[in-house]
């Protein structure tokens, strides 16, 4: 299995339009951070993105991903949903529906913000992605790969932390239950929202990230989700061993 990092950053990206801070002017490329997502890529060839956001396009272009054949959400938010549109290169030339699993919220939010894919009277055009929204109501298995969902809190909203095999992907956290601990015991690699130092109502700071990790005890941790706040070289040199800041293009072999 090979997991790629698409995109490490906030929903804003890094740089963020309009500002002038160190991070943003930096020419370290580990500084650059397009919107969040993952590429799994399975022995057999299985191509699973988790999200689509809204620099899909450019992510499937900078990793030549041809094929896709399944799209797992963490939740609906627009950084994490927006590229919808673009999977319509990946079902128009080989006619299938793209699998959208999610939870009963990310499906619904799915439905509101993409009405025009759902609605029979919008004229064909330049084509309309074609969407399979699967509810994922526990384990699911896409050509003979189990995805296990991990309930997190994001804020006050239930949403789903993902793992595969001995991976586990936690973005958009800032509390782990109790209940979903076994779901993250044996990790060789656990990837953890780190949204900036200071506290955020709705996701884990720098040292709770750190916190969150001691506790999962992973072979190894990478953070996520990081906005203008961690610079990537300063902030790695700062962490605790096993642990570090991902970034756009790391590339795991498990
Ligand atoms: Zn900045
Ligand atoms: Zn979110
Ligand atoms: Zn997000």
């Amino acid at each position: 299995m090979n997991i790629t990092f698409l995109g490490t950053g906030t929903s804003h990206g890094v740089p963020m339009i309009g500002c002038d801070c160190l991070t943003c002017r930096s020419s370290d490329p580990h500084d650059k951070r397009l919107r969040p997502s993952l590429h799994v890529q399975m022995d057999d060839g299985t191509s699973i993105l988790v999200d689509a956001g809204p620099d899909l396009r450019q992510q499937a272009l900078a990793h030549d991903i041809r094929r896709v054949d399944a799209i797992v959400f963490t939740h609906g938010h627009a950084d994490h949903i927006l590229g919808l549109d673009e999977t319509r290169r990946f079902t128009g030339p080989q006619g299938h529906s793209m699998l959208c699993y999610g939870d009963a919220a990310t499906l619904a939010d799915i439905k509101r913000m993409f009405a025009y894919v759902f609605d029979p009277a919008t004229p064909r055009g330049g084509g309309l992605p074609a969407l399979r929204l699967i509810e994922m109501k526990g384990d699911v298995v896409i050509n003979g790969h189990t995805v296990v969902p991990v309930p997190i809190m994001h804020g006050e909203r239930p949403i789903l932390g993902l793992r595969f095999n001995s991976f586990a992907y936690l973005t958009d956290c800032s509390q782990i239950p109790d209940e979903s601990m076994p779901l993250l015991h044996n990790l060789d690699v656990v990837v953890v929202d780190a949204l900036r130092i200071r506290p955020h109502p709705t996701h884990f700071s720098l040292s709770e990230a750190v916190e969150a990790a001691r506790r999962i005890a992973a072979k190894r941790t990478f953070f996520t989700h990081m906005c203008h706040d961690l610079p990537h070289a300063d902030t790695n040199a700062r962490l605790p061993q096993g642990m570090q800041l991902a970034y756009d293009g790391l590339t795991l072999e498990l």
